[in-house]
């Protein structure tokens, strides 16, 4: 396995492996590798000949430079992780080699970027979308591999590569999650055990919002607030959103019709924690 921080030589390499025909796939992170990070380098080491893995804490999507300072970079761990998964390559840059000295340039998606996880963490996907702009510039792979743990992030970012004309294929990987049902997060290791539990909360009720459309319920403000009410009676949680919406165009619906994905993001004793599920209707079914 090759480690680099430079674009130069990533550069090469993968212009090397396209002469030779071969297919490059990219997993951005920002490192901390867990198995929800280990399931997409699974699957792009199946899927790809060339696999490389970005190592990149990237400050201008925190809202919160105290959360940025200690984000967890235990660098030697994470190399050996993608050394035994099979990685070909990791591209761990300098701040400076990714955020060029006075570069101003930011991309905006719009309104997707601007509801939910944007309203919520204003300028989040705009530090998002740009550093994924420039990941997928210098790495210039065949497919990028994202997780739908993060389904709105999946989503600003498949827009922002069709409406730029960025020539990569974005791959979406199911979420990995504990046995409790719990999405795995970086985050998780800060909750006590009390708290954890308290955290099921959230994929307890996505699954309860599920079962309601399966008995036939098709008012969907009538979920949300179910939603917000069984999240609320955990004494921990406070609740950002608890959203149900089209899973396209992330609007808000009233009722039933087209595909549909339930969002929530709660802050457990001030850890935030989200979480989602596509949800199937009789309609989508
Ligand atoms: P991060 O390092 O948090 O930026 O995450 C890197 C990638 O891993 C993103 O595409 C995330 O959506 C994905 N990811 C994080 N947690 C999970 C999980 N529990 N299941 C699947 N993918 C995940």
């Amino acid at each position: 396995m090759r480690t680099t921080g430079s674009v130069d030589e990533v550069r090469a390499l993968v212009n090397t492996a396209r002469q030779d025909g071969l297919r490059v796939g990219c997993v951005p992170t920002m490192g901390a590798l867990h198995a929800g990070h280990n399931s997409l380098i699974r699957i792009a080491r199946e899927q790809c000949d060339q696999v490389i893995v970005t190592l990149f804490v990237n400050a201008s999507q925190f809202n919160d430079s105290t959360d940025f300072q200690h984000y967890p970079r235990p660098l030697e761990d994470d190399l050996a992780t993608c050394r035994e998964l099979g990685v070909d390559l990791v591209f761990q840059p300098e701040d400076a080699t990714v955020d060029l000295p006075g570069g101003e340039t930011t991309v905006d998606v719009g309104r997707l970027g601007q509801v939910l996880e944007g309203h919520h963490r204003p300028g989040h996907f705009r530090g998002v979308s740009t550093v994924v702009v420039k990941l997928l510039n210098i790495v210039r792979p065949d497919v990028a591999f994202f997780g739908m743990k993060d389904y709105q992030q999946q989503l600003v970012i498949r827009h922002l590569c069709r409406d730029l004309h960025l020539p990569v294929e974005i791959t979406t990987c199911p979420t990995i999650r504990d046995d409790d049902g719990l999405a795995l997060s970086s985050r998780n290791v800060l909750l006590t055990p009390d708290q954890r539990t308290a955290a099921t909360s959230l994929y307890r009720v996505l699954c309860l919002v599920q079962h309601q459309l399966d008995n036939g319920t098709t008012d969907l403000d009538h979920l949300r607030e179910l939603m917000r009410t069984e999240l609320t009676a955990t004494p921990e949680i406070t609740v950002d959103y608890a959203a149900i919406a089209d899973a396209q165009t992330l609007e808000e619906p009233s009722r039933v019709g087209g595909d549909l994905v339930a969002l929530v993001a709660a802050h457990v004793d001030g850890i935030r924690l989200i979480d989602n599920l596509p949800l199937t209707t009789a309609a989508t079914s």
